[in-house]
């Protein structure tokens, strides 16, 4: 699979590029994420204007952005937050608020209790699950739901994130489903897509509608999921509102989204700086920022970031293989050219890091976590958190 880049917003590239000119990334910490605030806010405009216009509920997808320093300020703009488990649900209720939704796979019996107290809403992955845990959950006054498997995979080649290929694990197929046990469940949800565009909810809520679509009337509310790239500069607004409306309508359910890419789509950065400078056939620098640490997912979707003030290699004057300080040989972002040749000490910022970083980085080779800073509103900078060794040897022993 061929890296790419992510659809970037050119309108916010440009103003971050302005930014950049006046410097206030050469007055961060390196490597530090930097969250824009009002990046993110001009996000939440966007999908407030999508919760008005559409009826739908919208919640923030705590799996790709936990940045609960700027869980308040969304909070005046979502509904709630969504939770891969436990801990992300007690951090949604301690930190947003509002309502808090859970999904796992499995739910573990030493954990379900706890689960009950911090959750408004809880889908199960198989009617075994509800089975075990469904009175419980009734009882504790929480909505349960179900998520279906609706078998229509909209993205190619990208098995990894398709929730719908052979042998999923995620959701209950048709020929799974078991009307007679539907007693208690107040919604149903899907999860299928990934950056992807309201085509393909519309693909895949034609789908669903064809095999589950009978059961709706009854329910209280369907969960469309994640993946809606909403924030998208290309992305088809009317055509998800419309979808949403129908869906509604027809059915008489509440429909509620719970993006985590959207939420936070090119708000924040990683600010990294050039540690060495070498020449093994080609020019290569080191940088204290690691693929491997702190942007993993460019080596596993792959991806290939934007830096800005870069070109492709070859296209401006000198190009460079720009790799991480750990002793892994592929820890490599990638090849970048740039206007002037690269010193120890210069900056990079790379482009579109609040989404699926912090959540995801580790301290492999013993490389410190990078900073995580807001470039507030009002023109200041707050470093949030900075860490050290402690938080590399906390995790062992
Ligand atoms: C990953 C996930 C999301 C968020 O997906 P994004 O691609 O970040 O929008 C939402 N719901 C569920 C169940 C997920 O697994």
């Amino acid at each position: 699979m061929d890296p790419y880049t992510r659809k970037q917003n050119i309108e916010e590239q440009k103003a971050v590029e302005a930014e950049n000119a006046e410097n206030w990334f050469d007055r961060v910490p390196t490597p530090s994420y930097v969250v824009d605030e009002n990046l993110l806010i001009s996000n939440l405009k966007i999908l407030q204007d999508v919760q008005e216009q559409s009826g739908a509920k919208i919640l923030l997808a705590q799996k790709a952005f936990s940045m609960f320093r700027v869980y308040p300020l969304i909070a005046q703009y979502l509904c709630g937050t969504t939770a891969s488990g436990l801990y992300e649900a007690k951090l949604g209720r301690e930190e947003f608020g509002k309502e808090v939704h859970i999904f796992s796979p499995a739910y573990r019996e030493d954990e379900f209790d706890e689960i009950l107290t911090v959750s408004d809403h809880i889908i199960f992955n198989s009617f075994s699950q509800w089975d075990k845990f469904g009175k419980r959950a009734l009882a504790a006054g929480a909505e349960c739901g179900l998520r279906i498997n609706p078998e229509c995979s909209t993205q190619e080649g990208h098995g990894m994130y398709d929730p719908c290929g052979p042998y999923s694990r995620l959701g209950v197929t048709r020929a799974n489903f078991k009307q007679d046990r539907l007693k208690g469940l107040s919604g149903l949800h899907l999860h299928t897509l990934c950056e992807q565009n309201a085509d393909a909810l519309v693909t895949t809520v034609e789908a669903f509608e064809k095999s589950f679509g009978q059961f709706l009337p009854g329910m209280k509310w369907l969960n469309l999921g994640g993946g809606h790239h909403i924030t998208r500069e290309d992305y088809d607004r009317e055509l998800l509102i419309r979808t949403i409306k129908r869906l509604r309508e027809t059915y008489g359910i509440t429909v509620y989204l719970e993006p985590g890419e959207a939420v936070a789509l090119n708000a924040g950065f990683l600010v990294s700086s050039v540690l060495d400078t070498l020449h093994n056939g080609m020019n290569i620098a080191i940088l204290d920022a690691s693929a491997a640490c702190h942007m993993p997912d460019v080596l596993e979707v792959p991806y290939r970031p934007r830096i800005v003030g870069s070109g492709q290699p070859g296209e401006k004057k000198t190009t460079y293989r720009l790799g991480g300080p750990t002793c892994l040989a592929g820890d490599i972002i990638g090849d970048y050219s740039f206007d002037r040749a690269l010193n120890p000490g210069d900056r990079l910022v790379f482009c579109d890091m609040a989404i699926y970083s912090m959540v995801k980085n580790n301290t492999f080779n013993g490389i410190r976590l990078p900073d995580i800073v807001l470039n507030k509103a009002d023109g200041t900078i707050e470093t949030v958190r900075s860490f050290g060794y402690e938080d590399f040897k906390n995790r062992l022993s």
